[in-house]
């Protein structure tokens, strides 16, 4: 567990998992190679060459509200396109139980995005269709990523295969009333508010958070990998427009440099979090050792 002032922070953890860095960035190896001082042991897992990766939700315990940001990937959901993320089967509920929350204690639900990782345990299927898992939340979505996901809209030319998550795990959110739609800036609770941060889905939001002088920033998919804290160009290929995704990166770096923000982003691998530190022009990642 972590403190952020009077806020308790627990991570739910859908799976471990890697990253292989030419896949997924396209990167070269001499830049890898130049950073393994300090990207070994946990951030690059060298005889594996692969990056050490994680997909979990961040639960908030605040003196007055019990908040999800992210819902990962779901159980029982049909991704014909995504084995990876298949008809899967996880214990997440029962981790979200044992860090002392049950589905109906949560109050907001916020999706930083609307990606398959990010939205599957919005809904679970009861009576034969998807209902939402959190009865007595309201799932917060930016309006910006709702027009540019809907299949109506933004996603209309894509296949249905590709829509299933908004289909399944968004659509049925909506349909029962506990959308609240906001723009990216907005403030949700005194000393919780929104970010724009947009690139690697058009309209991501990461949540800040300032209790008792200290400050944090769960920062959804602004970066996948420690390595960008120090590349902070290095979008991924699942990215929707990259050279956006990277600006939002530089100005997020900055602002965390300047706050001594806490950055809890959803795939690091361990230590999960960190803050971003400067050494000259450059940004250095500062892990967080303490077990969330
Ligand atoms: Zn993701």
């Amino acid at each position: 567990m972590i403190k952020i002032g009077d806020i308790e922070v627990h991570r739910i953890e859908r799976k471990r998992s890697s990253i292989h860095p030419r896949r997924f960035f396209r990167i070269f190896g001499a830049k890898l190679m130049a950073n393994l001082g300090w990207l070994l042991p946990n951030y690059y897992d060298s005889p594996r060459d692969m990056f050490p990766a994680s997909i979990h939700s961040w639960l908030l315990k605040t003196p007055t509200h019990t908040i999800l940001v992210d819902t990962c990937t779901g159980n029982g959901k049909p991704r014909p396109l995504s084995p990876y993320f298949n008809m899967l089967d996880t214990p997440w509920l029962e981790r979200l139980e044992d860090a002392g929350v049950k589905p109906e204690d949560v109050d907001l639900v916020v999706l930083t995005h609307l990606h398959v990782d990010h939205v599957g345990w919005n809904t679970r299927f009861e009576g034969g269709r998807w209902v939402p898992t959190f009865p007595n939340a309201q799932y917060v979505i930016s309006h910006r990523e709702y027009e540019a996901q809907d299949p109506k809209r933004g996603a209309a030319k894509r296949s249905e295969a590709e829509n299933l998550p908004f289909i399944d795990s968004v659509q049925p959110v909506i349909d029962a009333g506990k959308a609240r739609f906001v723009e990216s800036n907005e403030t949700l609770l005194e000393g919780i508010d929104l970010m724009p941060i947009p690139g690697h889905s058009p309209g991501m939001i990461a949540m800040r958070v300032q209790s008792n002088g200290e400050e944090a920033i769960f920062g959804g998919d602004i970066a996948h990998q420690p390595i960008q804290v120090a590349f902070p160009d290095w979008s991924t290929i699942y990215c929707s427009d990259q050279k956006q995704a990277a600006l939002s990166r530089r100005t997020m770096w900055d602002y965390c440099a300047m706050q001594n923000c806490l950055l809890l982003p959803v795939h690091f691998g361990w230590p999960y979090c960190g803050r971003i530190g400067r050494r000259g022009n450059d940004f250095v990642f500062l892990p967080h050792h303490q077990e969330p």
